[in-house]
């Protein structure tokens, strides 16, 4: 084992030898977590942690099936997928009797990323088109290519810009996006977001130039936990295969049962993609994606000539883990758990929204739920600070760990591992409810302070003006004064 390094000696090699463009979690205190467990993490001096953030340790942390099962296939043997091997072909069958019949053939990749190139790499071939639609706050990951249509990242000031071939589509947040339900109470929204991307694609249809692909997460979670209004992803669906583009389903966040109702998320929107991407949870922590398509699409991929080859994508270990993770999920019932967890949870976090005025909304599905800060409820303005404030109390004071994002960073992120149980969803809500109690609180004294602030200036003005005018009238009487003595200086003069 690596020598045991004390927590201010970590910090200093990591300073030393990790790029600083690697951004840690809680900067000012950041955490060192040396082991996990289900639901929980534990940093060096054996503090538990319960952990709300960790969407990639699916089953929980170091499940220990999973860990058998990746062990195990180590000690026999990890090769490359130019050999048969029995873990790929029942990898690719499990994953695709979860889909829809017409996404029946797997490509393995590394990572999220690697799914999401190989993707638009897929799509761009099959339609012999160049341009994508993605969404605005959209991430796909951190390769040239996905973050040509990563919005989240190019948006920034250090960001690359946007190619031509990109084009841009809102984002369909209902509360805080182009079009919400206080602006357009009566409007059908799904119909309305969905119009600019039916635009584009006539547009560029026009232009002799054509849609490769419409890419999006079927509940964007980059943009702030948004759950698309009914319709949406129909409409958009619609638009974009009418003149001729494939639809991509990024699920890298979502799938695998997380929103409770359903295995894929892209199912609770009524769609079928063309291609869909998996990551992150299907290896429980270990760097294992696919891509699954129509036999259609991987055929004119095929047809190229050019052989797929991915040294470690489908590689035996990473085949046995993702069959362990998805028999568990089976096995333990683990999406009617999240379905469940993920009602109360909503339930709950709405009963909190009733109480205090600083959590503007609260949405989501299963266990993938965002609350919303808000500074304002009639304007909906985003409250950074407080999502911030919320993010390290919880940490620091009740050893919850929590996350916030959405364009303005403003939304509370809980996307915890899927055995989240009734008593971890409590202790949540005792100590959110405990943190918001306190914000108001703070809030409330600052407030308090601001508007004493503001009187304390105010009559200091007011005194001001009033010694103004003292000294005014003074001078004014000085000066009629110096003027009766200067008139009977003239008249003894005079006389
Ligand atoms: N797509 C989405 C929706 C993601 O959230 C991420 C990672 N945060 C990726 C793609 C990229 O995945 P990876 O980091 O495994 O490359």
């Amino acid at each position: 084992a690596s020598q045991q390094l004390s927590k201010a000696e970590t910090i200093k090699l990591r300073n030393k030898h990790i790029g600083q463009a690697c951004k840690l979690f809680y900067r000012s205190d950041p955490l060192k977590i040396v082991r996990g467990q289900g639901q929980y993490m534990f940093d060096e001096e054996g503090v538990r942690y319960l952990d709300c953030i960790n969407n990639v340790a699916h089953v929980g942390h170091c499940h220990p099936e999973v860990v058998r099962a990746g062990a195990l296939q180590m000690a026999t043997i990890s090769t490359n997928n130019r050999f048969l091997h029995d873990e790929l072909v029942q990898c690719g069958r499990t994953l695709t009797s979860k889909m829809p019949p017409s996404l029946s053939v797997c490509f393995f990749v590394n990572s999220g990323s690697e799914a999401n190139d190989l993707a638009l790499r897929l799509a761009r071939n099959y339609t012999k088109r160049q341009d994508v639609i993605t969404l605005d706050h959209a991430y796909h990951g951190h390769l040239q290519s996905v973050m040509e249509i990563s919005p989240y990242k190019f948006n920034q000031p250090g960001g690359a810009k946007k190619p031509d071939y990109v084009h841009v589509a809102p984002c369909p947040d209902i509360y805080g996006g182009q079009f919400t339900d206080k602006l357009y109470p009566n409007a059908d929204l799904g119909a309305l977001y969905a119009q600019p991307i039916a635009d584009i694609c006539e547009r560029q249809l026009a232009k002799g130039q054509g849609v490769a692909a419409f890419i999006a997460e079927s509940l964007q979670s980059c943009g702030g936990q948004i759950l698309p209004p009914a319709g949406y992803f129909q409409a958009a669906y619609q638009a974009v295969r009418r003149t001729g583009g494939v639809c991509i389903a990024d699920e890298v966040q979502v799938g695998f049962g997380r929103v409770g109702s359903h295995y894929w998320a892209f199912e609770t929107q009524g769609v079928v993609p063309d291609i869909v991407c998996v990551a992150k949870p299907m290896g429980n922590g270990h760097p294992v994606g696919a891509v699954v398509t129509t036999p259609e699409i991987a055929q004119a991929f095929h047809d190229t000539g050019i052989a797929y080859f991915n040294t470690y994508g489908g590689n035996p270990v990473s085949c046995a883990i993702a069959n362990a993770v998805m028999r568990i999920i089976d096995e333990e019932q683990l999406q009617q758990n999240a379905q469940q967890l993920g009602e109360y949870l909503l339930r709950e976090c709405s009963q909190l929204k009733q109480e205090f005025e600083s959590v503007g909304d609260v949405r989501g599905m299963g266990l993938f739920v965002g609350i919303e800060m808000v500074s304002d409820r009639e304007t909906r303005s985003p409250d950074t600070q407080a999502a911030h404030w919320l993010v390290n109390r919880m940490k620091q004071l009740h050893k919850v760990l929590i996350s916030s994002d959405g364009p303005n960073d403003n939304v509370i992120k809980l996307k915890p591992p899927m055995c989240f149980n009734h008593e971890n969803a409590d202790e949540f809500l005792l100590a959110f409810r405990e943190c918001l109690t306190t914000l108001r609180q703070e809030q409330l004294q600052a407030r308090a302070m601001e508007a004493a602030t503001a009187a304390a200036a105010a009559a200091a003005d007011a005194a001001a003006t009033a010694t103004n005018g003292v000294i005014a009238t003074a001078a004014e009487t000085l000066a009629n004064k110096t003027k009766l003595f200067e008139r009977q200086d003239r008249l003894i003069k005079s006389v």
